[in-house]
């Protein structure tokens, strides 16, 4: 992310509420200049739980229902840290996250929702499948659903999601089956949806009997045992899934915030959606209560507070006072009831017809394409001097409009220091040896390093950009792709010298983005058994961040023969390249940049140890794609030529659609440009993942065609990931195999 100008303040947001995604769009729209917006969220994909019935029922899909957050993010230019909040210090103004440094802000805004609180029911925590977090349910439904579809379910909850719920499971299992199951509600109010007028609850009574559901209210469930369930009158009623469906509660963690929170530990909000005890904190959706009129806990009221937050916060920044906002005291609450059908409620009036039905399908759906349907502006491509007359050529990179990254004065002394410190402490935090941290203050440009007796030194040095915005991870990876030289060499990492680019940001935060950068580096050091010996860290327009390793190894490598006939082993999934290319342009799933940037986090350190008893030749596998850096191999090995098994390829979550969908990264033609592919016409398109540039990529390694199945299996036994891809041979190029 290029900066336009010093970063001037930190505005966090925690979770990607209903509010907090109108936050997110707001400022992709319109940025405030000089702030930098963080995400920290524990799910990538954000459910509207409004459409959860209707999910459920199966009139939508999971994409329906789901926001993707790291578009959003990208397309507010927003850092991305994914990974739940476990804890907040408003007084300090940090937040703590789980496996990850704290997240220092001068703004914050929360909107985390709430769940149903497994404690409040004795055994509820072992025995049922509570509705939120919505992805644990999703998954829990599907894989009660793939066992066979059990008879007797319970529904603890008789508020509207409780009833919506138990209507749209009745759904499934008569469609899945042709049956329905015998459902319960249980209720500990006198009758159904009490936030809702009694023609209300009538209306939904008889869908439910209808539906072949049974209703209990007035007496709680007192505790729950494995597939029986107690009321306080003590009924007992036998189940064989019980879904918990109860008021939301505030995570227990709040309560050790300093945040002022009301009676039911919700943070207490004034009706500008700041929060009563600390005025830059602010709070929106089912985890707040704005004290003088709280409102139900649903989403209508997330989604109004969305606009109100953004712009509060907008003011807040400025100087400006926010603005009160008064939410209306009676929303239309629309119910589905799974027959094609819905309850209209607004104020008194309830009734149950095909138009509620309609009326929720559009409101939702037209809500929904609001953050679903992004498009990331283009800049204007560089254009060529004119005077020069020379036309620019379409695979010169300096000519691209958005490039892809795969590249000038020192940081002050004290910031540094401050920085490396922290680092280490977080580092050490995270399971960091610390025998293995930097010397305190360290910030000398030279290492003195004593020269091993035996063996030989080997160096390398590598450096990527800001391929992910998560300044933790994205030290990590750095990290891990300088090291990952070092173990193609047959050595191991000892010793690491960091080089760090910021972008310029105010003291403090220039600290906090140093810290967690480094100490994602240190920490993976420190996997390798590597120790960071000094660095340099300076400013510029982008972030950019690397090592120079130095590492030992006993001996040179086994060179194999022809006559071996040598394999190919290829220890990660490939696919980072055409991800995060098509991540730029809003057009990868944000689950798929997750898992291709924890793919990049995972060190080389057990695959390399995995094939050191075979010493084999081997490379990393980065910016040249597979294909040029497998012909390199070769190359080292005398041989002219290399076959790829495009059936063996092992590929990341969303690599073969995104080259489908014709995107491609920057040097993808400079790399099939430098490869000749040998006897073929026509090549299958997902061949072009060979081009494909890599960012800490796996190892490639070239073993006797004998040894190689065996050495599989011990990747396999040890939960690597590693398939053999091909092999070398004397036919000059590339020969491809299984493109079909
Ligand atoms: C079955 C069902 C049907 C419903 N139907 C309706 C309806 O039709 N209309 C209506 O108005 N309301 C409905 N509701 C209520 C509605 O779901 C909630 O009121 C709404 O989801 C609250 O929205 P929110 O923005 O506060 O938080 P949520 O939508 O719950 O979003 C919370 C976000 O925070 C993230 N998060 C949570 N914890 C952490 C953490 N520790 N760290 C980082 N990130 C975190 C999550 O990943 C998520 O992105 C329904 C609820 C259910 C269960």
């Amino acid at each position: 992310m290029k900066q336009t100008g010093p970063i001037k303040g930190e505005l966090v947001l925690v979770g990607g509420g209903h509010a907090q995604v109108a936050l997110l769009k707001s400022l992709a729209m319109k940025p405030v200049e000089g702030l930098r917006t963080t995400l920290v969220t524990r799910d990538i994909d954000t459910p509207y739980s409004g459409m959860l019935p209707g999910f459920v029922e199966g009139t939508w899909t999971e994409a329906d229902i789901h926001i993707d957050l790291a578009k959003l993010a990208s397309m507010a230019g927003a850092r991305l840290v994914h990974a739940p909040v476990t804890g907040l210090d408003a007084e300090a103004g940090r937040l703590h996250v789980n496996g990850r440094p704290p997240v220092p802000f001068d703004v914050l805004s929360v909107n985390i929702g709430g769940e149903p609180d497994v404690k409040a029911i004795p055994g509820a925590a072992s025995h049922c499948i509570p509705v939120k977090p919505i992805s644990n349910f999703r998954d829990r439904l599907s894989a009660l659903t793939t066992m066979g579809h059990p008879e007797r379910l319970a529904v603890i909850g008789g508020g509207a999601a409780g009833c919506e719920l138990a209507l749209a499971l009745s759904r499934q299992w008569l469609d899945a089956t042709g049956k329905r199951p015998r459902i319960t509600i249980f209720a500990r109010s006198a009758r159904l949806v009490p936030e809702h007028p009694p023609r209300a609850a009538r209306l939904l009574y008889e869908c439910l009997t209808k539906a072949g559901c049974a209703v209990r209210c007035g007496h709680p469930v007192s505790h729950i045992e494995a597939n029986r369930l107690h009321l306080d009158n003590g009924d007992a009623h036998e189940f064989d899934a019980c879904f918990l469906v109860t008021a939301v509660a505030p995570p227990a963690w709040l309560r050790q915030t300093g945040l002022e929170l009301d009676a039911a530990g919700f943070i207490a909000v004034k009706p500008t959606l700041q929060s009563r005890s600390h005025p830059n904190i602010f709070a929106a959706g089912d985890i707040a209560t704005i004290v003088g009129s709280p409102r139900p806990k649903a989403g209508v009221y997330a989604v109004r507070a969305g606009p109100v937050l953004a712009d509060n916060i907008r003011r807040f920044v400025a100087g400006r006072r926010p603005k009160p906002w008064k939410p209306q005291t009676r929303a239309l609450a629309i119910l589905g009831t799974a027959d094609g059908r819905s309850v209209g409620i607004r104020g008194n009036h309830a009734s149950h017809s095909r138009f509620w039905w309609w009326l929720k399908k559009w409101i939702d759906r037209r809500w929904m394409a609001k953050y679903t349907d992004l498009k990331m502006a283009s800049p204007p491509a560089p254009a060529a001097l004119p005077g020069l007359g020379k036309t620019p050529d379409s695979t010169d990179p300096a000519f691209e409009a958005m490039r892809c990254l795969g590249c000038g004065a020192k940081t002050g002394h004290e910031t540094l220091a401050a920085a490396m410190r922290e680092a280490a402490e977080i580092a050490v935090g995270l399971g960091a040896d610390p025998r293995l941290m930097p010397p305190d203050g360290l910030n000398e440009d030279s290492a003195i390093l004593p020269v091993p007796e035996t063996g030989e030194m080997v160096q390398s040095i590598d450096v990527i950009s800001e391929i992910i915005s998560d300044p933790f991870q994205l030290g990590r990876i750095a990290a891990v792709h300088a090291m990952s030289d070092i173990y193609a060499a047959n050595a191991v990492p000892v010793w690491a010298m960091a080089a760090v680019t910021l972008g310029s940001a105010r003291v403090d935060l220039q600290q906090s983005q140093l810290a967690q950068l480094m100490a994602g580096g240190l920490v993976a050091l420190s996997e390798a058994g590597a120790q960071l010996v000094g660095g340099h860290t300076g400013e510029s327009e982008a972030l950019g961040i690397g090592y120079a390793v130095t590492g030992w190894r006993e001996g040179p490598p086994n060179i194999p023969s022809a006559g071996d006939d040598p394999v190919l082993v290829l220890t990660k999934p490939l696919g980072t390249g055409v991800v995060m290319a098509g991540h730029m342009k809003l057009a990868a799933r944000g689950a798929w940049v997750t898992a291709a940037a924890d793919m990049m986090a995972r060190g080389n350190g057990l695959a390399a140890a995995t094939l050191a008893p075979h010493r084999p030749v081997m490379t990393d596998v980065t910016g040249f794609g597979l294909a040029r850096h497998a012909m390199n191999l070769a190359e080292r090995c005398g041989m002219q030529g290399i076959e790829i098994d495009l059936a063996a390829l092992p590929l990341l979550d969303g690599a073969r659609a995104m080259l489908e969908a014709g995107h491609r990264s920057t040097l993808h033609p400079q790399n099939r440009a430098a490869v000749r592919i040998a006897g073929a016409d026509s090549v299958a398109p997902v061949a072009d993942i060979l081009f494909d540039p890599q960012t800490s990529g796996g190892l490639l390694a070239a073993l006797p065609g004998a040894v190689a199945p065996g050495i599989i299996k011990a990747f396999h036994q040890s939960g690597q990931p590693a398939a053999i891809v091909g092999r070398l041979n004397d036919v000059p190029g590339l020969t491809l195999t299984n493109q079909d």
